[in-house]
């Protein structure tokens, strides 16, 4: 059983560790990723106890009360502004996966094989005999070795915690990236059963780690701490191994029909973030600063971008997903299958990943909207046969 730390005083210590030495930071763009971190931290701490962190000395500290905040806003308008220039190769990426990947899932979502998947009984594994390390652990020495070191090393930090099931939070896992001290903490369900979900979360949440030591290690003592709160390519690894995870479950036979069913699940919620993202980037500019903040349902977004538009009346009527994580989400569904089939390509993303969003670069390493399009298309066939 992979043991859930219920205690979250290690949280406090990180928190304290960064008012003690809020001293420290040189310039505005530390301070920025200081605040950042400890606003994670102090959310999260207030989630798993119900209790607020009192601290007064943050915000006298003139680098963490205005350098920090001052720095944390030009750098959202500065990658605003960076959304806007690229918006039309993002929707030109969108569309042209978008359609396509949407028929695949539709006609599965129709056929006798998923209506098969659904009906099923969701299997757990067995964590009083340890299957579910067994299972982690031949998945990551079959995948990338790190994930395994970074599992034990979490495990012997006792920083894989318990994250309260509530509806109310729109999260079930998550990861704390300390970019102050360079630590790494993750939150799986609490009370959840030992099924596929459960275990595709670690594997997510540990994707994170994995992703936030490798920006440490290129970018040594410069990392800004911005790439995780900021950044669009920031679920891109995490999603790519969970994805990842669920065929290898199904190649293995463990619990194949809950893995194939979660995978579709899955699958389908990053869709509709495609969806989002596409209407997104077909907005005109002048729209951004409205929606980026308030929540739209789709039938909103299409009368921002066409008034006159007649076919409204069919649109079902839902909240579309937040415009951040839309983006986030849609390139991950599109990246990781051209990962998968060119460890090169992978590599030279890992070298840009951090950087702004930049056309020119995406394209010099292969990215551009007719290549990602066609592996993902051809990925999402080998998922969805029906
Ligand atoms: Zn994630």
């Amino acid at each position: 059983m992979i043991k859930r730390n219920q205690n979250y005083d290690q949280l406090k210590d990180q928190i304290d560790y960064i008012k003690n030495h809020i001293l420290d930071c040189k310039s505005p763009s530390v301070a920025a990723s200081y605040q950042n971190v400890y606003r994670m931290l102090v959310n999260t701490y207030y989630i798993c106890t119900g209790k607020i962190y009192q601290d007064n000395n943050i915000n006298k500290n003139r680098y963490a009360s205005y350098a920090g905040l001052e720095k944390n806003k030009t750098l959202l308008s500065r990658y605003e502004q960076n959304y806007l220039e690229n918006k039309s190769f993002h929707q030109e990426m969108f569309s042209a996966s978008l359609e396509n990947l949407s028929e695949i899932w539709n006609s599965y979502f129709e056929s006798d094989a998923y209506l098969k998947l659904y009906a099923s009984h969701q299997k757990h594994f067995d964590e009083r005999k340890g299957e579910d390390i067994d299972i982690l652990h031949q998945y990551f020495l079959e995948k990338d070795k790190t994930l395994l070191e970074i599992l034990k090393d979490l495990q012997k930090q006792n920083a894989i915690y318990a994250f309260p099931d509530t509806v109310y939070l729109p999260k079930r896992a998550l990861a704390i990236l300390n970019s102050v001290e360079n630590k790494a903490s993750i939150f799986i369900p609490k009370n959840t059963g030992c099924d596929t979900s459960y275990l595709a979360s670690i594997v997510h949440e540990l994707g994170h780690v994995l992703d936030f030591y490798d920006l440490v290690q290129r970018q040594s003592n410069k990392i800004s701490g911005t790439y995780f709160t900021k950044s669009i390519f920031a679920e891109v690894l995490s999603t790519e191994y969970q994805m990842d995870f669920y065929d290898f479950l199904i190649n293995n036979n463990y619990h194949e029909i809950e893995a194939r069913r979660e995978r579709a699940l899955t699958y389908n919620s990053y869709l509709d973030s495609l969806e989002d993202a596409s209407l997104y980037a077909c907005l005109p500019d002048e729209y951004y600063s409205l929606v980026k903040n308030n929540t739209f349902t789709r039938k909103e977004l299409i009368s921002l971008i066409d008034p006159e538009y007649e076919g409204l009346e069919d649109i079902e009527d839902m909240i579309a997903s937040n415009f951040n994580e839309s983006l986030e989400y849609s390139y991950s569904i599109l990246l990781h299958p051209i990962f998968s089939n060119d460890k090169k390509i992978k590599d030279q993303f890992m070298t840009i990943r951090h950087n702004y969003f930049d056309k020119e670069v995406m394209t010099s390493i292969a990215l551009t909207p007719e290549n990602v399009a066609e592996k993902a298309i051809e990925k999402a066939h080998t998922y969805f046969k029906t």
